[in-house]
């Protein structure tokens, strides 16, 4: 694609308007296996260790630019790359033979294997290690560095995909904006970078062609990402900008409709950072701390003591306010490297959330000892919670665990067709149910959450989604529990009334979110929004849906989607 002026599509997954140069994020590269037999190792160990400094300097040289959470990840994948050790084995393959990006591929492999059955901290280093693999071959290669480029001026971020841990260490004031070629409305990155408040598209799929420095608009609402945008473009953009800053200005207080029916408005949390600023919001508290981003990378469980400290700290930072911790949620798209059970054919179908949990008893039941003493201390509004469950007997073990570890309310997440409809029983176990609309999607739909391809599948406006929904909050009705909601429907301002008229009780979103959905919130009554239910749960696919509550819609609503 030229820098000429084009417009193309793809799915807005954090609203807001972004222009800006754009930054292209390099992919990894593998090792070579078409390149020679080292005949003459003399030059070619040369050739490496050059590499590897340039790797080291390169690290460091941007030591002093980056934010304080980044500079102990950089010393130390510098400091790898310096490592004798790793430079002796990577030596001892090219006098043997093997080509240079072959020998720094199995010398790393050596290398980490060897890490990893240290444990502990050398185990964690495994991750840096094969950063270094990564930029090392590149070098070698002649290709730029993979991961994004360091940014000295505020960008437009694209790429094919990002890692979770590479979107989580952005620095904000530098990354206007993100847009992928990949991913899915509800793919780990669209959840960080909503997270961060950075307007976000992704499975924009030629945005991989738009050379760097070329301007781009990105709106992260619509979905839409303007190559090259015209002066009027831009001042259109900037005006729908304000418009919904304008909107949004009064959105402020508890979650409540027009008539006063209240909604609880929560922020959905994954790190302290997010703990840190979430708590700093005008938000309730949070309805999803997303546990298993803690542990992200760690190549070793966290000890009961470790765990309790974070718990304890994000808690005093909500003060007064809930906070619903979930327990680890490991498997499928966010693997754990300590919580593996070994290769499986379908991850999503498999010892995921819960059933790994009950798989590896003491994961979980440390977990729960560290966030009972969390509670102990703090005496906090602390609410635990499971992910994946499907059975009442799963219910029942979780419950008994939870409570044995002096935790005074416990509940449960709704993701699984099954746990929808049985969700009366599932509710006469525990104290509370919150849906997760992403994975409900996902296991409703028979579409994977990260194929992007199957977005349309994956929509919760789905009616089907939404009257497991339905079912969900009539089993809360039945047995007098509350249900809420914490996947990213909640976050949608136009589908949180529907779910309001649902019968959903809370909203968790990224807390950007927030401001709108009580803006959209405030417009309407309760009646209002169950008259959009029933709407949205006649109409026979998600665009109906959408545009039928559309209708019924206060017009001012349209600025905040
Ligand atoms: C969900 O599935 O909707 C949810 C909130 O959990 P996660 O996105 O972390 O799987
Ligand atoms: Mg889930």
């Amino acid at each position: 694609m030229s820098t000429e002026h084009t417009m193309f599509s793809g799915i807005g997954v954090s609203a807001g308007v972004a222009i800006g140069p754009v930054v292209q994020v390099p992919p990894a590269a593998s090792f070579d296996a078409d390149e020679p037999a080292t005949t003459d190792p003399a030059p070619v160990v040369d050739k490496v260790h050059e590499a590897l400094e340039q790797v080291a300097s390169g690290l460091e040289e941007r030591l002093t630019r980056v934010t304080e959470k980044a500079r102990p990840v950089l010393e130390a994948t510098a400091m790898m790359a310096r490592d004798p050790g790793l430079q002796g084995s990577i030596d001892a393959r090219l006098s043997a033979g093997a080509g240079p990006t072959r020998a720094v591929h199995e010398a790393v492999e050596e290398y980490a294997t060897m890490l990893s059955s240290l444990g502990g901290y050398m185990a964690e280093r495994v991750t840096d290690l094969y950063d270094v693999r990564d930029r090392a071959i590149c070098r070698l290669l002649g290709k730029p560095e993979p991961g994004i480029p360091e940014l000295r001026t505020p960008s437009i971020v694209v790429a094919h995909d990002l890692a979770p841990a590479e979107t989580a260490t952005m620095d904000k004031t530098l990354v206007l904006g993100i847009v992928t070629a990949a991913g899915g409305p509800t793919s780990h990155t669209a959840i960080l970078a909503a997270q961060l408040g950075i307007p976000a598209v992704v499975k924009a799929r030629d945005v991989m062609r738009v050379p760097d420095g070329t301007t781009l608009a990105v709106d992260g609402g619509k979905g839409d990402v303007i190559v090259s945008p015209t002066q009027a473009e831009q001042a259109d953009l900037t005006e729908r900008a304000q418009l919904r800053a304008a909107a949004l200005t009064d959105s402020q207080g508890a979650g409540v409709t027009q008539d006063g029916h209240s909604v609880a408005l929560l922020a959905n949390i994954g790190t302290l950072d997010d703990a840190s600023s979430a708590a700093k919001e005008d938000v309730e508290g949070s309805g999803l701390f997303r546990t298993e981003f803690l542990f992200l990378g760690r190549q070793s469980a966290p000890t009961v003591e470790e765990q309790k400290e974070i718990y304890v700290e994000v808690l005093q930072l909500f003060g007064e306010r809930r906070v619903v911790i979930r327990t680890l949620d490991a498997g499928a798209d966010k693997p754990l490297s300590f919580a593996n059970l070994g290769e499986e054919e379908n991850p999503a179908l498999g010892r995921r959330g819960l059933r790994l949990g009950l798989a590896i008893p003491e994961l979980l039941e440390d977990q729960l000892a560290a966030l009972g003493a969390a509670h102990r201390e703090t005496g906090a509004d602390l609410r635990v919670m499971a992910p994946m469950v499907a059975t009442c007997e799963e219910a029942e073990l979780f419950a008994e665990k939870a409570r044995a570890a002096g935790l005074p309310s416990v509940g449960i997440m709704i993701e699984v067709p099954a746990a929808a409809l049985r969700s009366e029983d599932l509710l006469s176990i525990v104290d509370f149910a919150s849906i997760g609309t992403n994975d409900l999607s996902q296991y409703t739909m028979a579409a994977d959450r990260m194929e992007g391809e199957l977005a349309n599948l994956l929509d919760p406006w789905q009616p089907a989604v939404l009257q497991l929904v339905q079912h969900s909050s009539r089993g809360g009705s039945a047995t007098g529990k509350k249900v809420g909601v914490c996947g990213e429907a909640g976050g949608d301002p136009l589908l949180a009334l529907v779910l309001v008229g649902l019968g959903i009780s809370s909203l968790s979103m990224a807390p950007g979110k927030v401001t709108a959905v009580r803006a959209a919130l405030r417009m309407h009554s309760l009646a209002a929004c169950e008259q959009m239910a029933i709407a949205a749960l006649k109409a026979r696919g998600p665009e109906e849906a959408r545009q039928a509550v559309l209708d019924l819609s206060d017009p001012n609503l349209e600025v905040l989607l």
